[in-house]
């Protein structure tokens, strides 16, 4: 009986070290190769058992975002999965709001909208959505603010006044959500190490060159297709240009086509998923 206890170990024992040296050897040499050359992760999606919305919450991503109802099937659970993964993840608060399920869903949803093209979307550098109904004082640089990312409250925060019409008018390029998710993700690309933070930072070094690079900086002032608050510093360059890169892309590759495809390089965006 021992000898049989010892051999099932061993064979146990043995499994798992090939085992971890499969995942070793994909983490730390495969994947970094792969991501090399072909400049995206190897995969995106794998739930083996996907998170479920229930039937209203499905009704409201398909009344509110296009871009799922352009999804197949088997993108849709993918998508549905990561909305639920945002809900359980970070917390609601409304300050003179009440947080319905439809601000919910759409907040979560623009930010898997963004994200969908990365396999590490849920990212630590905040816990909390802070919605407030309009526009709201900031006693720090004691403005009126629309929206921000603070770092140190490890909050995103929203008039969902502004959210809603920047969601709602999809060609104007201007919309909150994208732009204050945005701020996010570049933060997360200068610290981490995940292959999507990654793609992301070593593409985000090729968008900067348009705000840095004189030349290429006289292109764009040139075309004043992106807004003069772009050219604030990188940080808000890089936000606008994601939210032309959502809202006009045609425009945006027609007029700019090396800058487009860095910036959907930089997301891992699928461009046939472009209206
Ligand atoms: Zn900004």
């Amino acid at each position: 009986m021992d000898g049989v206890l010892l051999f099932l170990l061993t064979i146990l024992l043995s499994l798992v070290v090939v085992l971890l040296l499969f995942v070793g050897f994909f983490k730390f040499m495969f994947e970094p190769a792969f991501i090399l050359i072909f400049k995206r992760p190897v995969f995106l999606y794998w739930y083996p058992i996907p998170k479920k919305l229930n039937q209203h919450q499905r009704q409201i991503l398909e009344k509110e975002f296009s871009f799922y109802r352009k999804l197949s099937d088997k993108k849709k659970t993918y998508f549905e999965h990561r909305v639920k993964s945002f809900l359980l993840t970070y917390k609601f608060v409304g300050n003179e709001i009440v947080v319905t399920n439809d601000v919910r869903i759409i907040i979560a949803g623009t930010y898997v909208m963004l994200t969908f093209g990365m396999r590490n979307y849920l990212v630590p550098l905040f816990n909390k959505i802070i919605v407030y109904p309009t526009v709201y004082y900031s006693t720090i640089t004691e403005h009126y603010h629309k929206g921000e990312f603070n770092p140190r409250l490890k909050a995103v925060v929203f008039s969902w006044e502004d959210f809603v019409s920047g969601h709602q008018v999809t060609n104007n390029n201007i919309n909150l959500g994208l732009h204050e998710f945005s701020h996010v993700l570049h933060f997360h690309a200068l610290k981490g190490k995940d292959s999507s933070a990654i793609i992301f930072y070593d593409e985000f070094m090729e968008v900067i060159k348009y705000y840095n690079d004189a030349g290429l900086n006289a292109q764009l002032n040139q075309k004043a297709y992106f807004r003069e608050y772009a050219y604030e510093n990188q940080f808000e360059f890089l936000s606008v240009l994601l939210e032309h890169f959502f809202e006009t892309p045609h425009i945006f590759k027609a007029e700019f086509p090396d800058l487009f495809q860095s910036v959907r390089r930089m997301i891992n965006f699928d461009e046939k998923l472009l209206c």
